[in-house]
C-alpha cells in the first residue's frame, strides 16, 4: 500500500486560531476564579469561619462541571459566597451563605442540593408537622427557626400557622387567657400577628428587639431579594428588590395603619404547659395562653456583658450604620471578625474616637483582612485596642474598663457587643421540644 501523504491545509488556521484563542481565554478564566477563589477559602478558613448557619448548597463533585453559573446566580455574590477551585464549584465565604437556594436552580447539571449541617457540624432543626405543631401539643413553630430561610416563606408560614392556631378548640377562652402568644417580631412574626388580629384572635405579640427580626439588623442599604408574599390585612405585596430601608419603613406603616400591637424590649424566657395550654413567662410578666407561636428564627439572642448600666439605650449588640458614630466616642466589646469591622469602620468616620476592648491577648479568630485594616487604624491613630480587659461598669457618659487589676474610665457616647450570641436548641429542649441534628442532609 502506498504511503498516505497528508498535506496541512492552511484555510484551517481559520478555525483553528480562534478555537485556540477561545481555549486560553478559558484556561485564563479558570486560572483567575482559581486564584481569587483560593485566596477567598483560605481567608475564611484561617478565621475559622467554615461552617454555613443553615439550609446552604452540596456540591456534587464528581456531576459539578465548573461552568460557575452557580457563582453568578448567588444574590449575595458581592460577599463571594461560591467559588470555583480546581475546575469545581465550591462554598468559599460558608458563613455568609442564607439560603436562596438561586444556585440550585441555576446549575445545569443539576450537582447541587440544599442541605442543613455539615459533617462536622450539626444544625438542630426542631421536629415540626405540616400545620407547623411541635411534638407539644398547642406549641407552634413558623419561619427560619424550623429550618426554611428567607423573608417570603416566612411570611408565609407565619399566615398559615395562624390558621393552625385558629382551628384550635376553646377559641375565646376566660377573659384572662390569650387563643396565642406569638414570640418575635420577624417576618414570620408579624406576619401571624397580622393574622391573629384578621381572625380575631386574642392575641400577644413579645419582641426583644425590634420590628423586622434579622432584617432590621441587615447593613444599611442592603438589598433585599424577595418574592411577592401575601401579607394578612394588607394582601398581595410585590415586592422583589428593595432596600432595608424600605422594607422596613413599609413594615411600620402597615403596623401603624393596621393598628397591629407588639411589645417591644420584652423577651421570652420560659413557657411552663398547665391545664388548658401554657404560661408564658417575659423579662416584663407572665401570660396564660391555649397556644403558642414560637417565630424566633435562627439567629439567637445576642451574649450579654452582666454588668451595671447595661440596660442603657446607648449599648447595641450590633452595628448597623457606621455614619451614627461620626463625632462620638464608641467602645467596641469583642474580637471576632464583627467586632473588629465595626471598630474599624466607625474609626473612618470624622472626629470619632475608638476603643477596641477584648478579654483574651490577641484576636486569632478575626480574618487576616480585618486584622490589616485594624493595625493601619491603630498605627494611625485613629483607635486604641486594650487586649486583656473587660467592661466593669456603664454609666451615661463613660465605660469604665478593667485591665492587668486597674480600673480605666474613659469617655464614651456608645458601646457595641460583640459577643456572640445564644442560639434557640437550649431554649427549644427546656419548653420540651423534640429536635433532630442534621449533619449535612434535607
Ligand atoms: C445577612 C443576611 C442577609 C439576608 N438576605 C436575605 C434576602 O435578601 N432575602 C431573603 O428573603 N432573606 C434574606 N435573609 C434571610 C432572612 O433574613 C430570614 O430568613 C428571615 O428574617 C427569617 O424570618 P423569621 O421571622 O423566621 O426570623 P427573624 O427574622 O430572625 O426574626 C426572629 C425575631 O424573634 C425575636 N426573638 C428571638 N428570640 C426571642 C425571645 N426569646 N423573645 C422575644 N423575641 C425573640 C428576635 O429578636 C427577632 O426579631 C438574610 C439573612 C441574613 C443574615
Ligand atoms: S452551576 Fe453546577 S456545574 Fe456549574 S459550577 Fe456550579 S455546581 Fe458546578
Amino acid at each position: 500500500m502506498p504511503p498516505v501523504v497528508t498535506s496541512f491545509d492552511p484555510e484551517l488556521l481559520i478555525y483553528i486560531v480562534p478555537l485556540g484563542v477561545i481555549f486560553l481565554f478559558y484556561l485564563g478564566r479558570r486560572a483567575r476564579h482559581h486564584r481569587q477563589s483560593s485566596a477567598v477559602f483560605e481567608d475564611n478558613q484561617q478565621a475559622g469561619l467554615l461552617e454555613p448557619a443553615s439550609l446552604h448548597p452540596h456540591i456534587d463533585e464528581a456531576q459539578c462541571i465548573g461552568c460557575a453559573a452557580c457563582v453568578s446566580a448567588c444574590p449575595e455574590r458581592k460577599h463571594e459566597v461560591l467559588g470555583v477551585i480546581h475546575g469545581k464549584a465550591q462554598l468559599i465565604n460558608p458563613t455568609a451563605c442564607i439560603g436562596h437556594g438561586a444556585c440550585k436552580a441555576a446549575c445545569p447539571v443539576d450537582a447541587i442540593t440544599l442541605v442543613f449541617g455539615t459533617e462536622t457540624r450539626g444544625v438542630d432543626i426542631p421536629n415540626v408537622k405540616p400545620n407547623f405543631e411541635t411534638n407539644v401539643p398547642g406549641i407552634f413553630v413558623a419561619g427560619e427557626l424550623g429550618g426554611m430561610g428567607l423573608i417570603g416563606n416566612a411570611v408565609e408560614q407565619g399566615r398559615q400557622a395562624m390558621d393552625s392556631v385558629a382551628r384550635l378548640a376553646g377559641k375565646g377562652g376566660g377573659t384572662d387567657v390569650m387563643d396565642v402568644v406569638i414570640v418575635g417580631a420577624g417576618p414570620a412574626g408579624f406576619s401571624a400577628s397580622l393574622a391573629a388580629m384578621q381572625k380575631k384572635l386574642r392575641y400577644v405579640t413579645v419582641e426583644q428587639d425590634s420590628l423586622g427580626g434579622t432584617v432590621y439588623n441587615f447593613p444599611r442599604g442592603k438589598l433585599v431579594m424577595t418574592r411577592p408574599v401575601d401579607l394578612p390585612v394588607v394582601g398581595k405585596v410585590r415586592f422583589s428588590e428593595v432596600s432595608k430601608e424600605k422594607l422596613l419603613q413599609f413594615w411600620q406603616k402597615v403596623e401603624k395603619d393596621t393598628g397591629v400591637k407588639i411589645r417591644y424590649k420584652e423577651r421570652v424566657e420560659d413557657i411552663t404547659t398547665v391545664k388548658g395550654g401554657f404560661v408564658v413567662k417575659t423579662t416584663r410578666g407572665e401570660y396564660k395562653t391555649r397556644a403558642v407561636l414560637l417565630a424566633i428564627g435562627r439567629r439567637g439572642t445576642p451574649r450579654k456583658l452582666g454588668v451595671p448600666g447595661e440596660e442603657l439605650p446607648k449599648v447595641t449588640y450590633r452595628m448597623i450604620d457606621p455614619e451614627q458614630y461620626k463625632g462620638r466616642h464608641v467602645l467596641v466589646v469583642g474580637g471576632g471578625d464583627s467586632a473588629l469591622e465595626a471598630a474599624t469602620s466607625i474609626a473612618d468616620q470624622p472626629g470619632s474616637t475608638v476603643t477596641l476592648s477584648y478579654r483574651s491577648e490577641a484576636f486569632g479568630r478575626a480574618k487576616a483582612k480585618n486584622r490589616e485594616r485594624l493595625d493601619q487604624a491603630t498605627a494611625e491613630g485613629r483607635l486604641q485596642v486594650m487586649l486583656k480587659s473587660t467592661v466593669k461598669e456603664i454609666t451615661p457618659e463613660q465605660v469604665t474598663l478593667e485591665m492587668d487589676g486597674k480600673a480605666i474610665p474613659i469617655p464614651n457616647d456608645g458601646i457595641i457587643v460583640c459577643a456572640g450570641g445564644i442560639l434557640p436548641t437550649g431554649f427549644l429542649k427546656q419548653v420540651g421540644i423534640q429536635v433532630e441534628t442534621k449533619y449535612g442532609t434535607r
